[in-house]
């Protein structure tokens, strides 16, 4: 599991400031959100699995239906500056994650590089690591087959 969210009030302020477009943009589009954990429900540990949402482009590590993507896929989050404090699992150099902590953006985010590709250059996106698809799976028992590691 991730480390405990180091509160920052001000950087929380900043974050529910935020205009929608300015919200959306501050995604990095690394994907890794979009992809399936799972939950040991006896130590509440979470693993990383190589298996990405139905609706994940594993190229562009984008949604292929954003705007439906809640009518398409039950369980997608819809991540709000609540949300962002909550969520174990959401990883560390998220860039939500890291504004929520009064943290700088890391240096492959867009907004410090200019480039949307500087996060699938630094390894940092889901590109070249999805294995399977949600809806090529069979059973809830096969992802087991995908675990990566401890998240
Ligand atoms: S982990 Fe954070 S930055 Fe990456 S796609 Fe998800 S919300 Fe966006
Ligand atoms: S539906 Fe949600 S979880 Fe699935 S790819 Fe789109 S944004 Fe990601």
């Amino acid at each position: 599991m991730s480390a405990a969210m180091k509160k920052n009030p001000g950087g929380m302020a900043k974050l529910r400031a935020m205009s929608q477009a300015e919200w959306e943009s501050l995604c990095d589009g690394c994907g890794r959100c979009c992809m399936h954990k799972l939950e040991d429900e006896d130590t509440g540990n979470y693993y990383a699995t190589s298996v990405s949402c139905a609706l994940l482009d594993c190229e562009s590590c984008r949604c292929v239906d954003y705007e439906n993507r809640k009518t398409r896929i039950a369980d997608c989050i819809r991540l709000t500056p609540d949300m962002v404090q909550t969520l174990p699992w959401l990883p560390e150099d998220c860039a939500y994650r890291l504004v929520a902590e009064g943290k700088p953006l890391k240096w492959w985010h867009h907004l410090v590089s200019g480039s949307h590709e500087t996060v699938h250059e630094a390894g940092i996106s889901v590109r070249g690591k999805v294995e399977v698809r949600e809806d090529q799976l069979a059973s809830e028992d096969d992802y087991l087959a995908y675990i990566i590691g401890p998240l």
